[in-house]
């Protein structure tokens, strides 16, 4: 099990569930929409807020924030130390530090005791980007960046500091996973997991799905922030999905529907879609599964697993229960329906 650190109230690693971040994309200078972005992702369930820090208007920004959203604030800094300071006296809860730009030792040292006496944690966030060679394997790379984290806790340990996370994000999903392996058999400090520089939507969501899936499956990883090349809130949404799939945490209602094919005789497609709209407008959070289907031929002996379910013939919906049908409905009422049956759960 790991070691416990925390984001403000936010206790992270150990017995504590996975926990999901979010980040910032709005300009600093666009104080409105940062503020909207901030509150849409706490809407959303995020549990921290991530938001890069360039300069000291990025640094006095947890200021403003604080006055709208209660999730903790965590300030993302490079190469300026003193940025770090900055960001720490304006309330930040924590701050992400890359050991590739912010390394002389007596501005770590520096930032190490200000977070000390301001009581807050220090992620140190490895990205394989940050060295600037070529390495002969995925290996040889992941090496090096433990190295790299490993070297440059020994200097917040000295200082008597433990409140540390450490991520690590590799070039490619492969490198990502040797990575937070190789450093998860020698150190207990959480990790915070991403697969970064992900690309387009379909690729960047399969990429973070086996990066963050697959070391999660494995017992690694505390807390996580899927990167997407896309709004914010879809990034939690995606992240949530992945704690969901691989049974960690639940969210709201589980999904399952078929692919459809020649036997389909309505839209499915549409009315997955709304009936997902309908849960997170009524924000259900209750956790049940919840099956559609496209027929009734073989839709509810394929979804016996559900709690609940529809199969749709051509002008009616049979609604099951495990593989009993317990009544009818049709197209037009069986998303209501249905949600009268999940809301009993
Ligand atoms: S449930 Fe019916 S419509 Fe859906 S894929 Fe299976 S056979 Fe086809």
């Amino acid at each position: 099990m790991s070691k416990t650190a925390k984001i403000g109230k936010l206790k992270i690693g150990a017995k504590y569930p996975i926990r999901i971040k979010g980040m910032l994309k709005t300009p600093i200078a666009k104080t409105k929409q940062l503020i909207g972005e901030a509150k849409s992702l706490e809407a959303e369930g995020v549990e921290a807020i991530r938001l890069a820090v360039l300069n000291e208007e990025g640094a006095r920004a947890a200021t403003i924030l604080r006055k709208h959203v209660s999730v903790p604030l965590v300030a993302d800094i490079h190469f300026q130390y003193k940025t770090a300071l900055m960001a720490i006296d304006s309330g930040f809860e924590g701050i992400r530090l890359n050991p590739s730009n912010i390394y002389k030792k007596n501005e770590v040292i520096s930032v190490v005791k200000s977070a000390k006496r301001n009581k807050i944690s220090i992620r140190v966030g490895v990205n394989s980007g940050g060295f600037k060679k070529n390495f002969s394997s995925r290996r040889m790379m992941a090496k090096q960046m433990v190295k790299s984290a490993v070297d440059y806790i020994k200097i917040l340990e000295k200082q008597n500091f433990f409140d540390t996370m450490v991520s690590f994000k590799g070039a490619d999903v492969l490198t990502t996973l040797e990575a937070n392996r190789m450093f998860a058999k020698k150190s207990d400090y959480p990790l915070h997991l991403g697969v970064t520089a992900t690309g387009p939507f379909v690729d960047a969501v399969v990429k973070s799905s086996i990066g963050i899936g697959t070391l999660l499956s494995e017992g690694i990883g505390n807390v996580i922030r899927v990167s997407l090349s896309a709004p914010s809130v879809l990034e939690v949404q995606v992240a949530k999905a992945i704690c969901q799939a691989l049974d960690l945490r639940r969210f709201g209602p589980e999904i399952i529907s078929c692919p459809t094919c020649s036997r389909c005789e309505v839209d499915l497609i549409k009315i997955v879609d709304e009936f997902k709209r309908k849960i997170e407008k009524d924000k259900i959070d209750k956790y049940c599964k919840v099956a559609l289907m496209g027929c009734v031929v073989n839709g509810p002996g394929e979804a016996y697993q559900a709690d609940i379910g529809a199969a749709f013939g051509k002008k009616k919906a049979a609604i099951f229960k495990k593989d009993k049908i317990i009544g009818w409905s049709n197209e037009k009422d069986i998303i209501g329906d249905l949600l009268k049956e999940v809301r009993k759960k």
